[in-house]
């Protein structure tokens, strides 16, 4: 049996397979904002969809900054109680197996690049825009190589501007991120329905999209996320094609395709690529 999960900012996914193939059972919990709860509702998920039987290896995503071993987590925009905190010894001492971790949004591009919309591609870019903004470069149905892993959410659109949850200023996620959205305009993005709010924020992201472009020179660009489904994909499209002046034409926009459960299908790949 082996385990998967997606800890992102507001929900937890636990996921078990039998065949290290597909998802044999799944979980949703909110994600405690305490690190040591998080881990206690983690095991407890896991021996309930294990049903007792043994754990042979686990990978998992978390929407957080590892150090470079993907040890310890050291920055975290979303789950702050959750940093400094050594989530592979603690999995270790909890689970004695093999355990494999990932950042968050880095896991949902690998499953979509592999299985998704990203399908046989060579280059694929996800930007994923839900609570916050992450995203990550997958080479050939891998991670491009790094040293800290990809934060294109951070990256800087205006200088000296909105406040980011990170500490810094004018950071995509702080103009496109749920979590700002609902502080800026006093409620969820998917209840903001003035036109003029979503064309702004097209703009915004089609910022960071072009940014991503002329950086990681992908063949698409996938977008994932909650919020994602409510920005208007035809305006992201022609902002993009608007500031396109060195390429002909910029990367294919396209829609997440395996839904809530791409973390756990790239969790499952790249537990696949690890053993
Ligand atoms: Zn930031």
């Amino acid at each position: 049996m082996y385990l998967v999960f997606d800890i992102g900012g507001t929900n937890m996914r636990i996921a078990v397979s039998s065949d290290g193939k597909t998802l044999t059972a799944t979980k949703t919990i909110l994600t405690p904002k305490d690190f040591n709860q998080g881990i206690q509702h983690l095991k407890q998920a896991a021996d309930e969809l294990s049903q007792g039987q043994k754990i042979q290896a686990i990978a998992g995503g978390v929407a957080v900054v590892f150090d470079g071993q993907r040890q310890t987590l050291i920055k975290s925009a979303h789950l702050p109680n959750w940093v400094g905190k050594p989530l592979l010894v603690e999995l270790k001492r909890m689970f004695d197996c093999p355990i494999f971790l990932q950042n968050e949004a880095a896991l949902e591009g690998l499953g979509e690049a592999v299985l998704g919309s990203g399908k046989d591609k060579k280059l694929v870019v996800l930007i994923t825009v839900g609570t916050g903004v992450g995203g990550v470069k997958i080479v050939n149905g891998r991670f491009d190589d790094n040293l800290l892993g990809f934060e294109p959410g951070h990256q800087i659109i205006v200088p000296d501007g909105e406040e980011c949850t990170c500490g810094g200023k004018g950071h995509l996620e702080a103009y496109v991120g749920g979590s700002y959205l609902e502080k800026r305009y006093g409620q969820k993005a998917k209840n903001i329905k003035d036109p003029q709010i979503w064309d702004r924020i097209a703009k915004y992201l089609a910022i960071g999209l072009y940014n991503s472009s002329v950086h990681w020179s992908p063949e698409v660009i996938i977008l994932g996320g909650s919020v994602v489904k409510s920005i208007p994909l035809e305006s992201v499209r022609n902002y993009l094609q608007e500031f396109s002046t060195i390429f002909p034409q910029m990367p294919e926009l396209k829609l997440v395709t395996l839904g809530d459960e791409a973390g756990l299908i790239g969790a499952l790949e790249y537990l696949k690529q690890q053993m």
